[in-house]
């Protein structure tokens, strides 16, 4: 009986030496010479440790925050004094941490809440992306064990406080204020995070800090409504103001109007040219200035109401 090829060379493979042994007395030597540098070749690495400065930090006792690359993603921190209460970090979070309670009075945008939840951010930056003056920023800071997930709501406006939005000035040009050292506003706000959120107050720990002034209340997600008759209520003045109805006049009573943070939201770069593409007529859509809200739409309408003749509550469709 014939035995088939694969076998005869299993049996081949299985029978041979595991040391190859030709070679006589000095291919014996040269082995192992072989086998004793492989194994000093792989112990070089292992002996170089022993004279390496060692690399180990004892973290926590040695603080490694400055260590980190300038680019790290940790705690995100607000700097309210350049902050123009644009929103565009709100609608870019594609997961809702961002909370900003906002509304226009006369020609400043008032924040009353800018809450950012740190406990359900991702860490993934694309709320900074779009922030006209870089207010809002990832910092190294990193540590956020807590026992209380609440605490981990940064509230950038103090509760019961409100801050006006910082509004760029035209002769400073591109030039930033000063703003303050990265991450010391994250660490303000993760220390006041407990003293801040009132859930925290509910377990009764309320040990080391003061109980704040007011009580917070959560407002809910509700688009803000817009009081119609405050705002047919300026007619008269827009009427005065549109004058001869000049499109230089249109203009300027539209850049008025207009959320003023230059946060290029609308798709131009500045407030500037989206009121003078709509003067001129370029533009037909009166509703993309997002940081005005609803109220700066139903004004930009009246705008329209006024230069069309169309009467106090007519329905204002853009004109083609
Ligand atoms: S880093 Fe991402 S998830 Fe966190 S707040 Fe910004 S956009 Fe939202
Ligand atoms: S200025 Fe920056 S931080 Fe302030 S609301 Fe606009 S995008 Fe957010
Ligand atoms: S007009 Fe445009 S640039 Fe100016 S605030 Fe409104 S969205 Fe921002």
């Amino acid at each position: 009986m014939s035995v088939p090829e694969t076998t005869r060379e299993t049996d081949a493979r299985i029978e041979a030496p595991l040391v190859e042994t030709t070679g006589g007395f000095s291919g014996y030597f040269k082995k192992i010479f072989h086998a004793g540098k492989t194994v000093l070749d792989g112990m070089s690495v292992t002996f170089s440790h022993f004279l390496r400065k060692p690399q180990t930090i004892q973290y926590p006792e040695v603080p490694v925050t400055n260590d980190l690359p300038e680019r790290y993603r940790g705690l995100l921190e607000v700097d309210m004094d350049i902050c123009t209460a644009c929103m565009a970090c709100e609608r870019a979070c594609p997961i809702n941490c961002i909370k900003i309670d906002m509304k226009k009075v006369e020609k400043s945008l008032i924040m009353s809440r800018f809450d950012i939840d740190m406990a359900k951010c991702m860490y993934c930056g694309l709320c900074s992306e779009p922030c006209p003056t870089a207010a809002i920023r990832h910092t190294k800071e990193f540590e956020g064990a807590t026992p209380i997930l609440e605490s981990l709501i940064f509230r950038f406006v103090p509760p019961g406080e409100s801050i006006i939005g910082y509004k760029p000035k035209k002769e400073d040009g591109d030039k930033m204020p000063d703003t303050r050292a990265k991450g010391e506003i994250a660490r303000e706000a993760r220390a006041l995070g407990y003293t801040f959120n009132p859930a925290w107050y509910a377990t009764g720990l309320r040990l080391t800090v003061s109980a704040p002034k007011k009580k917070v209340e959560e407002k809910k997600d509700a688009a803000p409504k817009v009081d119609a008759t405050s705002v047919a209520a300026k007619r008269g003045e827009f009427e005065k103001k549109l004058g001869d109805k000049s499109e230089q006049k249109v203009f300027k009573l539209l850049r008025e109007i207009v959320a003023d943070t230059d946060c290029g939201e609308c798709g131009y770069p500045t407030c500037d040219e989206y009121s003078q593409v709509m003067a001129s007529g370029k533009e037909k859509d009166r509703s993309l200035c997002k940081p005005g809200g609803a109220e700066t739409a139903a004004e930009i309408d009246l705008v329209y109401m006024i230069l069309e003749g169309k009467p106090v509550g007519a329905k204002n469709e853009p004109t083609a």
